[in-house]
């Protein structure tokens, strides 16, 4: 009797994490046989487990906190976006090989695609809130997008000089203070610090510099709507939420393991909605 193939997602804890009702949402949409868990995965047992995923039933996985960085030493191969980012988000198998991906990026632009139609066909000036993991990946996919500017405004200077080096971008740093000049003429302000999401302090910024056509992005997604996001409707901003990137940065990995590319449809989007509280 073989088994359904199944796939699944790592972390310490990984309990928490919307991933199973997301892939489950899209197994039982295709009808297919298949099967998504959450696997809570300490650190001394992570090479195992990541040996274990070479074998059936298991496809592959996701990579949630703390695993991303460790496991990119433990994969076969890495793809292009995750020896870039040196951070693996999903990984799946080819033959007998385990290769590492990172679709963060991927979510990210694919979000803002889908909620704000033609945002890239501009993209001179791109300003970016935070160096952490997001911010990397923010970046590198607005570098591959074209953006002819990047600035990035982070507490910690050292951190962003450390992202720029990292993934080979060059990027403006500057200082909080200096947020409201780099406002002026930014085509897309999108926030990837961890302030304003529920239980941290709230992400003060003053968006009225900020030109008509400006899109607005929050990668921050519990609340749903951040104060960011209502200051930019209010002044009649392109508003797009955080909640789309995380879904679509599920869409390569579903593919890979099940065979079918899922799409991103309003039913996945209220389920995700209605477990975010508030
Ligand atoms: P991280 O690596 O811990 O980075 C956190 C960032 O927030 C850093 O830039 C940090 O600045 C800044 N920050 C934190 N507290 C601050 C404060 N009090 N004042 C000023 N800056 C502060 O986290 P991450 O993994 O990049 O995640 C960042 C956010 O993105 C989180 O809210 C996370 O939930 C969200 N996220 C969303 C998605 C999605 O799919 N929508 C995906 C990934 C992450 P310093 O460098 O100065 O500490």
């Amino acid at each position: 009797m073989s088994e359904v193939p199944k796939a699944c997602v790592i972390g310490w804890p990984a309990r928490h994490s919307r991933s199973p009702l997301i892939h489950g949402y899209w197994l039982e949409r295709h009808g297919l046989a298949g099967a998504y868990t959450a696997e809570d995965v300490p650190e001394d047992g992570l090479a195992a487990f990541v040996e274990g995923l070479h074998e059936d039933p298991w496809r592959g996985c996701n990579v949630t906190v703390p695993h991303k960085v460790a496991v990119a030493g433990l994969v076969d191969r890495l793809d292009e976006d995750a020896a870039a980012l040196a951070a693996v988000n999903t990984i799946w198998r080819e033959g007998n090989r385990l290769v590492g991906g990172n679709t963060d990026g991927y979510g990210f632009l694919a979000n803002l695609d889908h909620l704000a139609p033609g945002w890239s066909d501009k993209l001179d000036h791109a300003v970016v809130l935070g160096a952490g993991g997001a911010a990397r990946a923010l970046v590198h996919g607005l570098s591959r997008r074209g953006a002819r500017h990047i600035t990035v405004v982070n507490r910690t200077p050292a951190r962003v000089e450390e992202l720029a080096r990292a993934i080979g971008v060059a990027v403006d740093a500057v200082q909080w203070a200096e947020l409201p000049g780099r406002l002026t003429d930014a085509d897309l302000l999108v926030n990837a610090t961890s302030l304003g999401m529920e239980g941290k302090p709230p992400l003060e910024v003053d968006l009225s510099p900020l030109p008509g056509h400006a899109v607005v992005n929050d990668i921050v997604y519990v609340p749903l709507e951040t104060g960011l996001l209502r200051q930019a409707r209010g002044r009649g901003l392109r508003a797009v939420d955080g909640l789309g990137m995380l879904l679509h940065q599920a869409v390569p990995g579903f593919e890979r393991w099940f065979g079918v590319r899922p799409e991103v449809d309003e039913t996945l989007r209220a389920r995700i909605v209605s477990t975010l509280g508030g």
